[in-house]
């Protein structure tokens, strides 16, 4: 007897999730020197980790032989100050993805629907299906989503509706005023996940803490993955209400967020000096890339979070020539956009870098 015969159907039909390429891999594949690439793929910070995040995370080593702390409570009374939120409302997961599927264990039914954008971050997508939701995607307008139609989507059957800001994969951001709105006029069988993995970088993004407040079904979730530079550790939290924050500690593992990214985690807060640094590489880069796309007479797409489209024709083609030239970026055939390519926002070298091998690519000398 096979042992797919046995499985769970929804393990069976469970779409894959393709990361970006590590460079180790692109180095052996393609026999380059691993220096030599540079990977704009998964929108990690250019400038590496936070170096408090480092440092506290060298010293939690000596401590390895302890179970980390289950219930994350130095970084949630940390958080809790960041947030203005009482600890009791934050949840801190294995990453931001973990949260996702914790909301999954906690509200997906077989046959329940879960409504988010299309093109929107595919873990939603996962998600609902490995729980047996059905997950209703609703197409972007201009790249950026639809909130009326998202708001027609809901059905009785609606149990998570997911919105990021700025989303991924095209950077784009609905206004503060529509957010709000569309969070207000959700029915009480609805739970928003509001996902801000990109908000440090956004100047006064939307805040949905009085919708908390107010008691409102949402969870804003956020990520040490981005602006801090820590993805490596793990390390995401979501700020909701008492109640949904209770439900989502009952499914985690006791002990899902090990010691060292709750170290790292809890240092990255104090590093404001990191944090301002990001926030105007990226400026700069966005500017930078903005201009050197038109250049090349490429359409892009505005972008608020530390990553861009750019529509270079082939998609899959051009991503495979920039990365046998050393450079990793992002196909997104698979949410849609075949030719389009997303790139993360580098630093100035490395975004000429990118730039230069476009060119190249794009332009061949006849
Ligand atoms: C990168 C990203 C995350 C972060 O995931 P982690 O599990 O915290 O690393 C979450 N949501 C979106 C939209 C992202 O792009």
């Amino acid at each position: 007897m096979s042992p797919n015969s046995l499985a769970n159907p929804s393990v069976l039909t469970q779409p894959v999730y393709e990361p970006g390429k590590p460079i180790e891999d692109v180095a052996r594949e393609l026999g380059l020197d691993p220096s030599t690439i540079i990977k704009l793929a998964s929108n990690e910070n250019p400038l590496g980790p936070s170096p408090l995040a480092q440092a506290a995370a060298i010293k939690a080593v000596s401590e390895a032989q302890l179970y980390p702390d289950g219930g994350c409570f130095r970084l949630r009374q940390r958080l809790s100050t960041h947030l203005s939120l009482p600890a009791s409302q934050i949840v801190v997961g294995n990453g931001s993805n973990e949260l996702l599927e914790l909301l999954g264990h906690v509200f997906l039914r077989p046959g329940d629907e879960a409504v988010m954008g299309n093109p929107a971050f595919v873990v939603y997508k996962l998600v609902s299906l490995l729980f047996s939701a059905r997950a209703i995607e609703v197409p972007l307008v201009n790249h950026t989503h639809d909130l009326p139609a998202m708001l027609r989507a809901i059905t009785p059957r609606t149990k998570l509706v997911f919105l990021a800001c700025p989303n991924n994969p095209t950077g784009t951001a609905n206004s503060a005023a529509d957010i709000l709105a569309f969070a207000r006029a959700l029915p009480e069988h609805v739970v928003l996940v509001y996902d801000e993995a990109y908000a440090e970088y956004v100047e006064n993004p939307p805040d949905l803490r009085p919708l908390i407040a107010e008691g409102r079904k949402v969870i804003c979730l956020r990520t040490f993955s981005k602006i801090y530079g820590l993805a490596a550790f793990r390390v995401g939290y979501g700020a909701t209400t008492p109640e949904i924050a209770s439900l989502l500690q009952r499914v985690r593992q006791p002990f899902n967020v090990n010691a060292l990214g709750q170290a790292a985690a809890l240092a990255a807060l104090d590093d404001t000096d990191f944090v301002r640094r990001s926030i105007a590489t990226n400026n700069a880069g966005l500017r930078q890339l903005e201009a050197g796309f038109s250049t090349l007479g490429l359409e892009w797409v505005p972008s608020t979070g530390n990553f861009m489209l750019v529509k270079v024709g082939d998609g899959a083609a051009t991503f495979q020539a920039l990365q046998a030239r050393g450079v990793i970026t992002r196909p997104v055939g698979s949410y849609g956009l075949p030719t389009w390519l997303r790139v993360t926002v580098g630093t100035q070298p490395q975004n000429e870098r990118l730039l230069r091998e476009l060119a190249a690519i794009l332009k061949p000398a006849s």
